[in-house]
């Protein structure tokens, strides 16, 4: 390594040969790169006793591998290992000429900005902040008129500087290229750091990236040095590829080329660039932005939206919703013409049909869900939401990349804690990760939208989308306040800058559409077949056994003979609820409830539920809930399942089968005021198993993992003790 090279980097015609003259004087030769014909200009300067050795590269707009051009200024940036790169970018012209300044971030070389051309900039009107572009890029940025030779002795004072001490704390930002690439270059990253894969000559992203855009230089290095990695790699770019050509019909490298331009027009938006706009010369996507991201309107319109997407998914899935359950009602009717009463006919019946198919009775919500957030992130409307959203995010300590945590971990409604929690590996400050990370179990991931479609359609059937925003609502503030008190209290620090790609709208294909919302909804209807079936059939067992005593089931059965006999009046102690039953006018079917509901009582589950009684009456909760909430922990879709199981094992054989909501609404231990608690405490308890260890997991420490479960669990019981009990003295729910 060279110590003292210093290497001038950008686009043609921004000003480099200017600024080289400039700087070296005489003191310069001119020779040509082996073997091509482009020319190799160095030169020497002095500062401070320090002999800088300075190389003009040849211009060019990118780093790929197309040109020769383009091939030198990467072998000399690469090979040569320079202290520093001097980008010159044309400041009347620089949202095009920072394409080449993101890549070379990418270099891991430390860049300085000369922003060249602020003489012709002025001319044009476009008033830049050289200050707010270096908070923004965190490198230095230095103004020059390469031409006069202004703003070069502070240029050269800062790269001699670096030079010397390196770039220190001015690391730039990791440029995001959003939820197709990222996983799949973070995994091919680590593969390469790994298996040391041409990493004595690139950092390992940057060869990930060239994987990605299908190098063909990098590639055939790859292959001739690590063919086992490189197939490998090669097969992990095929599979995005593949992904990218069927949903948005695009190839990797448009989304990467997408992505920077997207990261550069955001930087630029948010007070670098003040321009006198032509409205002629903007673009749509530009236009489009003018009206969407608008102070007033753009919120306006970001509240519509979202109302417009729960409309559309309440009441496209209405019907489907009913035509399901249906299904599942004649699929158990069907089961109890041919099986005789017993275990197994339960089992089937009240565990797995009323079980699992409770939850996937509401999957058409979730699939139109899917679609309305599929139509979001793939026009890029959702990348303007996080713009607009991200000064509240930096006002309760959260950080604008904690916007697509929390929609993948269920924002809209219907993502999952999982992938949100590990979609805050975007955030590069520990604290603000594991204040995003802590607070994502508020959002209402897919596991909870059956609790909340049950209760709305039982208890606020008139209202379902508004019930959806406020709900909404009231997550992103309990979200947003626990994230604030966090940060006030163990995770202090400061906020970091926070740079947001706004890609380019585009009108979703159908295809792309239909695909998005296929894999994240079999996803879901997957984990029903599999481990809510399984868990499902558990809580089943817990509410059977043990089974009653041979002398209470001869007790009931004694009164069913009685009723038979028309000697109802003769049998002895009769329990209370039968009794009453039975005096005004009775029916078998009463005897059958009041005998299940015992069994239910006295199994496992009922009287775990019975004992949280003394816990859950301030809110409102009967030992029946209690016992669902406890199998929520293991995924919160459980939650419908054990009360499906639960309220269904009363009513065998009564043949009329009424769907849960219709039963919940009509039972007096419910009304919209414990409905409502209820949605409040699912959507606020411990976050189900599965995320909890992936929590431990990514946080690096099991101390948060627990820390959220019993502080999720205390904010949730608070709540709903506050909700309910207020709920009560306002005369609600009586
Ligand atoms: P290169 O292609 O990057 O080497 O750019 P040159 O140094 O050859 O400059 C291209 C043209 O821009 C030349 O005509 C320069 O005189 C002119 N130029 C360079 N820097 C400046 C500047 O800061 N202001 C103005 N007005 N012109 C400049
Ligand atoms: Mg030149």
């Amino acid at each position: 390594m060279r110590n003292d090279l210093i290497v001038l980097a950008g686009n043609p015609n921004a000003g480099k040969t200017s600024l080289f003259n400039a700087i070296t004087g005489a003191r310069q030769h001119v020779a040509n790169y082996p073997g091509v014909t482009v020319e190799r200009k160095e030169g020497y300067y002095s500062h401070d006793g320090l002999e800088l050795h300075i190389v003009d590269l040849p211009g060019t707009y990118s780093l790929t591998a197309y040109s020769p051009e383009e091939l030198v200024a990467r072998e000399v940036l690469t090979l040569e290992s320079p202290r520093v790169v001097i980008n010159i970018v044309d400041a009347s012209n620089l949202d095009r000429n920072l394409y080449l300044t993101l890549q070379l971030f990418e270099l891991g070389i430390p860049v300085i900005i000369a922003l060249n051309m602020m003489d012709v900039a002025e001319g044009r009107g476009i008033e830049i902040d050289a200050g707010e572009l270096s908070r923004k890029l965190n490198v230095p940025v230095i103004p020059t008129v390469a031409r006069s030779g202004k703003g070069k002795e502070e240029l050269l004072a800062v790269a001699a500087r670096v030079a010397r001490e390196g770039a220190g704390s001015m690391i730039p930002p990791q440029i995001p290229y959003g939820p197709d690439i990222d996983p799949v270059l973070h995994e091919m990253e680590a593969k390469i750091s790994s298996s040391g894969l041409l990493t004595d000559l690139y950092p390992a992203r940057w060869i990930a990236l060239k994987y990605l855009e299908a190098d063909e230089e990098v590639v055939t290095k790859g292959r001739a040095g690590y063919p086992e990695v490189s197939a490998e790699l090669e097969k992990m770019v095929a599979r995005v590829a593949e992904h990218l050509r069927k949903t948005l019909d695009t190839y990797p490298e448009g989304i990467i080329a997408d992505y920077r331009y997207g990261f550069i027009s955001a930087v630029l938006k948010s007070g670098v660039l003040k321009h006198k706009h032509d409205a002629d010369r903007l673009y749509l996507s530009d236009r489009i932005d003018l009206v969407l991201t608008h102070r007033l309107a753009g919120p306006l319109i970001m509240a519509l939206v979202l109302y417009g997407l729960y409309y559309f998914a309440f009441t496209g899935s209405d019907a489907p919703v009913r035509w399901l359950q249906a299904g599942f009602a004649a699929l158990g009717g069907v089961i109890r013409t041919h099986l005789g009463p017993g275990l197994l006919r339960s089992l089937l019946v009240n565990g797995i049909i009323d079980g699992v198919g409770g939850i996937l009775g509401f999957v058409p919500i979730i699939i139109f869900i899917f679609l309305g957030i599929a139509f979001l992130e793939d026009s890029g409307y959702l990348a303007r939401a996080a713009f607009m959203l991200d000064r509240v995010f930096r006002t309760f300590g959260l950080h604008g990349n904690s916007f697509m945590a929390y929609i993948v971990g269920g924002g809209i409604a219907g993502g999952c804690g999982v992938p949100g929690v590990m979609a805050t590996r975007t955030l590069r400050s520990s604290n603000e990760r594991l204040a995003t990370m802590l607070t994502i179990g508020f959002m209402n991931c897919g596991a909870k939208l059956p609790v909340y479609a049950l209760l709305i359609g039982a208890f606020f059937a008139r209202s379902k989308p508004q019930m959806m925003m406020l709900l909404t609502l009231i997550s992103w503030s309990m979200a947003f306040l626990v994230a604030r008190f966090l940060r006030s209290t163990i995770l202090r620090g400061p906020n970091t800058p926070f740079l947001l790609e706004l890609p380019p709208y585009r009108l979703p294909t159908l295809r792309g559409l239909a695909i998005h919302t296929w894999e994240r909804s079999w996803i879901y209807v997957r984990k029903a077949g599999t481990v809510l079936l399984a868990v499902s059939i558990l809580f089943w067992a817990l509410m059977n056994f043990p089974r009653l005593s041979e002398s209470r089931n001869a007790a009931f059965d004694a009164q069913r003979r009685a009723l038979v006999a028309g000697l109802a009046s003769t049998v002895k102690s009769p329990p209370a609820e039968v009794a009453g039953k039975l005096a005004g006018g009775s029916t078998a079917a009463a005897i059958d409830a009041a005998q299940a509901r015992e069994a239910l009582r006295h199994s496992y589950a009922g009287r775990m539920g019975i004992a949280l009684e003394h816990i859950t009456r301030f809110c409102g909760f009967d030992w029946r809930t209690n016992v669902a909430l406890v199998g929520g922990v293991a995924g919160k879709e459980i939650v419908v399942s054990v009360l499906s199981t639960a309220y269904s094992m009363g009513r065998t054989g009564s043949g009329k089968e009424a769907p849960l909501g219709a039963v919940l609404a009509a039972d007096p231990a419910w009304n919209p005021l414990v409905a409502f608690t209820m949605i409040l405490f699912t959507m606020f308890y411990v976050p189900c198993i599965v995320s909890v260890v992936c929590l431990a997991k990514e946080a690096g420490s099991w101390k948060w993992a627990l820390f959220s479960v019993v502080f999720n669990t205390s904010v949730a019981f608070l709540v709903a003790v506050l909700v309910y009990q207020g709920g009560r003295l306002l005369g609600l729910g009586l």
